[in-house]
């Protein structure tokens, strides 16, 4: 365990964390834009919209025979995630499931694309928060979708249960990917 900066990052634990000086001079740069207030009010925000997930069935449609063999679509896996905007906005998502599997979209999805829809197009940070350890990380789909918005080193923070976190950059995450400057 390492620390970013001992005054630019909250005290809360964090997993796996690259030391400062271990990151590029694009990557440094871009998270030392990132306050330590922001990245508190981020994590604070992406752990709360863990309660918003809708991944279990609706408690109006409960079955009356549980039927363990047959457990449903849903997951039960709640995850909450924030997106800071480069105007300093917190926008946040969690998962909304579907009775039909696949059509499911993930916290990450929902979180950018209110973004996007409410004309943010520049961002500095995201944060995703899971129940599980060592925290989740984004899906594969949710990470060419984010690579359509952010930059190689945009900072992706994963929290777990206990608020212990670690980062990633989107490269990390996502090397070698394919972007919107490929179809220029
Ligand atoms: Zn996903």
């Amino acid at each position: 365990m390492s620390r970013l900066s001992d005054n630019k990052l909250p005290l809360i634990p964090r997993l796996h964390f690259l030391s400062f000086k271990q990151r590029s001079k694009s990557t440094r740069k871009v998270l030392m834009a990132v306050t330590s207030q922001e990245l508190e009010v981020l994590s604070t925000k992406a752990i709360a919209a863990k309660a918003t997930a809708y991944c279990m069935l609706p408690q109006n449609q409960k079955r009356k025979e549980p039927n363990p063999t047959t457990p449903g679509p849903y997951s039960k896996f709640q995850v909450g995630a924030c997106i800071l905007t480069t105007s300093g906005e917190f926008i946040t998502g969690a998962n909304v499931e579907n009775a039909a599997y696949p059509v499911g979209t993930c916290a990450e999805r929902v979180a950018f694309g209110t973004a996007v829809v409410a004309g943010h197009k520049d961002f500095k940070a995201l944060a995703v928060a899971t129940n599980i350890s060592p925290p989740a990380s984004p899906c594969g789909m949710c990470r060419q979708f984010i690579r359509e918005f952010t930059g190689p080193d945009f900072p992706v923070f994963m929290y777990d249960g206990e608020g212990n976190h670690k980062m990633m950059t989107m490269d990390e995450l996502l090397p070698d990917s394919f972007g919107p400057d490929q179809l220029k």
